[in-house]
């Protein structure tokens, strides 16, 4: 967010006086709004720092600092410091009675990064071998392919001349809610259709406790009794 900010500021920031800026990230699908805002020279001076740690890293020095930003990075599936890190979950010792609580939560907080470190470790070595490197165990294969018509309208025309009735064909489908929304636009689709729209309850999730979202209503009356009804 601030590199954006750095990157606008370069571009308008000789022509508008700014003195602070205010950056906001919105990602609708999250429902997530983050903002902060900081004095013009702070972000400058932000952006130098950055600059100066990039240097020492292209330079290929510095030291390897694995955290929860690593899920980002590029080099992840090849970064041994990333890799010790992430193993550490393997350390965790339960007593004979199952994990209690703080270990669960250890474990849901460190076997998140464990996933998403797999996954780069795959990639990595996925690239490695089929660039030719043999990696000990492991070998790239064909994943699994959907059968597909070379021809849609070939097959369905060599269906109509066996005899299969049109109807028999095709599927009449709605179209779904989003887009109808963007058929209409969204001010006639509150009109004519707000009243018809509902949002059911989502399924619940465990997510860490810092997530913005309500936590999950167990105790919801209108989930333990069903409305009577006449
Ligand atoms: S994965 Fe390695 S190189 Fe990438 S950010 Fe983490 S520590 Fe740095």
């Amino acid at each position: 967010m601030r590199l954006y900010a750095l990157g606008a500021l370069k571009r308008y920031g000789q022509i508008f006086r700014v003195d602070t800026v205010r950056m906001t990230i919105f990602q609708p699908r999250l429902e997530s709004v983050t903002s902060e805002t900081l004095p013009r020279e702070a972000l400058e001076d932000w952006g130098e720092r950055c600059k100066a740690t990039a240097r020492i890293a292209y330079a290929g020095e510095g030291e390897f600092t694995p955290g929860d930003w690593c899920r980002f990075c590029r080099g992840k599936g090849a970064c041994r410091a990333y890799a010790g890190k992430v193993l550490a979950v393997g350390r965790l010792k339960s007593p004979p009675d199952g994990m209690t609580p703080e270990e669960l939560s250890q474990a849901l907080t460190e076997g998140a990064a464990l996933s998403q470190w797999y996954d780069g470790v795959k990639e990595y070595a996925l690239s490695l071998t089929l660039a030719g490197t043999e990696i000990p165990g492991w070998k790239a294969v064909e994943g699994r392919s959907v059968r597909k018509f070379k021809d849609p309208a070939k097959a369905l025309d060599a269906l109509r001349a066996a005899g299969y009735e049109e109807a028999l064909l095709y599927d009449r489908k709605p179209k779904t809610l989003a887009q109808l929304e963007s058929l209409t636009g969204k001010k006639a689709f509150e009109a004519i259709l707000g009243p018809l729209v509902i949002r059911p309850k989502g399924a619940p999730a465990l997510v860490p406790a810092s997530d913005k979202r309500e936590p999950y209503a167990t105790n919801d009356p209108q989930q333990a009794f069903t409305p009577i009804t006449d």
